[in-house]
């Protein structure tokens, strides 16, 4: 073939898979996060996620407990997708499980959970506890019901949560994790789907303490970086062997193995994080600081200050007859 033929051929070409990836984003170089608000205005924004969580200067609270609905059941026909950024793991039957309580006002509907991770074991995690990173970390995404889509839901601020978990090293494997890495092993093509073979349970893969978290406001960490995200980052971590891990690094993506796929920390700004202990050690507000009220959330599980003046006008009223009593028998 003449070679000016050749390369008119071959110019459309080279425009087209230019245009495609131009559309996309990445973690290196031209397509990294650094350049994600170049088309994605909103990644430059105020709020942004993930951060890194200072606990000495998170806001204790004791929230109204979680709700978490058909995270115990055996769902059939789970999708395992590769989608060139991340493994998704979606359901398809209904009703999906759903969350409610802690800070969040409504139900939350199962959209879609997935992984961040990096090249070694030494990071990957999104969020940073005290700048500590984890190897890898869970993001299970939840829509409000009301807003009906996620697609609807992310023009709304209060519209998706994340319950996210951090990953942690152990010399055991965990046996719950077999059916997602057996998975993985199918799908390490970009675009590639598989269903996994056995049923799934969502509480399987979660950490037992399913009470103390820290929760923030904050956005999606991939473009278009929505900031519509109450988050939930689940303090205890999921333990793993550095192998069950390892299997994740072998997905690809259109350039290459996807060795890492975690944004870096962003700016917390203005922003308040709070830290849920668990309620059931702490019936007062006396972890409150009384003199600064909290702007979000509202919802508290202890006693108001109602409750507690009236709980002293009775000890009040016992302590008077009791005394009306001793001094009646004194005379
Ligand atoms: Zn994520």
């Amino acid at each position: 073939m003449d070679l000016v033929v050749r390369i008119f051929l071959l110019v459309p070409v080279l425009i087209e898979s230019r245009l495609a990836s131009a559309e996309d984003f990445g973690y290196d170089g031209s397509i990294g996060p650094t350049y994600w608000g170049d088309r994605y205005q909103e990644c430059r924004g105020k709020h942004q996620s993930p951060i890194n969580i200072n606990v000495l200067r998170v806001k204790q609270v004791a929230l109204p407990d979680i709700s978490f609905v058909g995270f115990d059941d055996p769902i059939d026909n789970v999708h395992v997708t590769n989608n060139g950024h991340t493994v998704l793991i979606e359901v398809e039957n209904e009703p999906h499980p759903r969350v409610s309580g802690g800070p969040l006002e409504g139900n939350y509907v199962f959209s879609q959970m997935h992984f961040h991770w990096g090249d070694n074991d030494t990071l990957g995690s999104e969020d940073k506890i005290n700048h500590r990173s984890f190897p890898m970390e869970l993001h299970m995404v939840f829509y409000k019901e009301e807003y009906k889509t996620v697609k609807n839901a992310v023009t709304h601020a209060d519209g998706l949560t994340v319950l996210a978990f951090f990953y942690e090293l152990d010399r055991h494997q965990h046996p719950a994790y077999d059916d997602i890495t057996s998975a993985l092993g199918n799908v390490t093509d970009p675009h590639s789907s598989v269903v996994m073979k056995k049923p799934f349970s969502f509480l399987n893969i979660l950490p037992y303490d399913l009470r103390r978290y820290f929760t923030y406001r904050g956005s999606l960490t991939t473009p278009p970086c929505s900031e519509v995200v109450i988050w939930l980052d689940f303090e205890q971590p999921v333990r793993l062997t550095h192998d069950q891990i390892e299997v994740f690094r072998e997905l690809r993506s259109a350039s290459g193995k996807i060795r890492h796929n975690f944004r870096p920390i962003q700016p917390i700004g203005d922003r308040t994080v709070f830290y849920n202990i668990d309620s059931n050690y702490y019936t007062y507000n006396e972890i409150d600081d009384p003199d600064r009220e909290p702007e979000w959330p509202q919802k508290r599980k202890g006693r108001n200050s109602a409750s507690v003046t009236s709980s002293c006008i009775t000890l009040i009223i016992i302590i008077e007859v009791l005394i009306a009593y001793v001094d009646k028998i004194h005379y």
